[in-house]
């Protein structure tokens, strides 16, 4: 199967070429003449797996072969695409750029944590493609500065993390302004009794399609477990990165505590390290993910859910400086490497408190990972597992016995607080949100 056969236009086709894409990934040669043909689509897709083509490339041809605005007015928003996080909302607007460089297409993406100013601006001019967070949309919404009343097509992009983050009575807010004749696009990763319950009340007979779980494709990447000792992680991170000259790492803590602590100690070893995660600046953020991808910062240093959607081509390294808390992260965080098949590394350094949670990674993956002592940093058969901190301990967070539970792939554990989640306790859980994540108001929150 070839680009050439999906129906897509000189244009599309043209792009798409120049990006040195040569053959379809499964979701894109699913999904594009699935949207192509107008209907509603369900589909189960990571990222990693193309799918961000796999919907902006038929939504553009659409959108560009029938025209609708012909008047001397402002342009109204046709397409919009939601997605969770300000990073994956940025990379999926800068694909319908690339992709629909040769079409008179526009595109603008809206997101919390920046100006809203320059935003309204933008939409005052009028967009074609509208890639947002529900937060900051719901704000233009609010104030009026955006008209949703035109749109023909909706994509919910990782639909299962906008819930997992508490998204969804903002997302049912959105879907209340739109208009009812219209196209529904939803992306999920997982198919949680939510995701499904929003996905019947939204989609009209929708095509679905499922395409290779990343844990069943783990398998391209090399995986291996350091047991060490929790007080000797840092150093033998440092060794690993200087012995095996390791120059693009993606770090993975699970606070954003522990993320700044070891920027900082990589720093006094002479290793350039930055971290992304909730409390950074977005500008902060940008440049440290710019210079990551233009290689001139060796190690990027992430929670999980600012690492979402991170798209860097390659990544030859990933490293678990903790284990995840919830098993699925795991598929997550090493997906980043060994993209679109090519090989990749993820080393998790694992010491005797997260022992369970690797049970719980292993169990998930349908596989046990090599294990392989480092000399010099052998860890203390003696040393007795303590409880793991799951949060940031600077913001009043508390420390909990780590979890043992293994969630089945397709649930979170509903008492497993995440890292990179809001710090201040929530009043109470509601329902239908696991009670380990929290909301500051009635509003979900960018939690990246
Ligand atoms: P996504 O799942 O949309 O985040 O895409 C994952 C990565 O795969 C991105 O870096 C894309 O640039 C890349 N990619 C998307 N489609 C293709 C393709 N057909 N061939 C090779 N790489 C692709």
């Amino acid at each position: 199967m070839s680009f050439t056969e999906l129906g897509l236009s000189d244009e599309i086709l043209r792009a798409v070429t120049e990006q040195g894409y040569s053959t379809p990934t499964p979701i894109q040669s699913q999904a594009i003449p699935a949207v192509l043909r107008g209907g509603d689509l369900l589909a189960g897709a990571q990222t990693g797996t193309g799918k961000t083509a796999g919907f902006t490339l038929p939504i553009l041809q659409r959108l560009a072969s029938n025209k609708r605005h012909t008047g001397n007015g402002r342009k109204p928003i046709r397409a919009l695409i939601l997605t969770p996080t300000r990073e994956l909302a940025a990379q999926v607007e800068e694909s319908v750029r690339v992709y629909g460089k040769y079409l008179k297409l526009s595109s603008t993406v809206i997101f919390g944590g920046v100006g809203i100013h320059p935003q309204i601006k933008l939409l005052s001019q009028g967009v074609d493609i509208l890639v947002a967070t529900p937060g900051r949309l719901l704000d233009h919404m609010q104030q009026g500065t955006v008209d949703l009343t035109h749109i023909e097509i909706l994509v919910l992009d990782e639909a299962d993390r906008m819930l997992d983050m508490g998204f969804i009575r903002d997302i049912r807010r959105v879907l209340a302004a739109l208009p009812p004749q219209r196209q529904n696009l939803l992306f999920s990763a997982t198919f949680s009794d939510e995701i499904k319950a929003l996905a019947d009340g939204l989609l009209n007979a929708p095509a679905m399609i499922e395409v290779a779980r990343r844990n069943s494709t783990v398998e391209v990447i090399a995986q291996k477990v350091h047991p060490v000792d929790r007080n000797r992680k840092h150093p033998l991170l440092s060794h690993l990165i200087k012995a095996h000259q390791w120059s693009q790492v993606l770090v993975f803590t699970r606070t954003k505590h522990g993320a700044n602590k070891l920027v900082e100690q990589l720093g006094k070893d002479g290793i350039t390290a930055l971290a992304i995660h909730g409390n950074k600046s977005q500008t902060a953020r940008t440049r440290a993910l710019a210079e990551f991808k233009n290689g001139s910062l060796q190690v990027l240093v992430a929670t999980d859910i600012a690492a979402r959607g991170i798209d860097i081509d390659q990544l030859p390294h990933v490293v678990n400086y903790d284990l995840p808390n919830v098993p699925e992260d795991y598929v997550h965080r090493i997906g980043r490497t060994g993209r679109a098949g090519a090989a990749g590394e993820a080393v998790s350094l694992v010491c005797v408190d997260e022992h369970d949670m690797l049970k719980g990674i292993e169990k998930l993956i349908k596989r046990s990972i090599p294990q392989e002592v480092i000399t010099g940093f052998e860890p203390d058969p003696n040393a007795r597992p303590q409880p793991i901190q799951l949060r940031s301990g600077n913001t009043g967070g508390r420390t909990q016995s780590k979890q043992s539970k293994p969630a089945n792939g397709n649930a979170r554990p509903a008492s497993s607080p995440k890292s990179g989640a809001p710090q201040k306790p929530a009043s109470k859980p509601r329902s239908g949100v696991p009670s380990g994540r929290q909301r500051f108001s009635g509003r979900g929150k960018e939690l990246t």
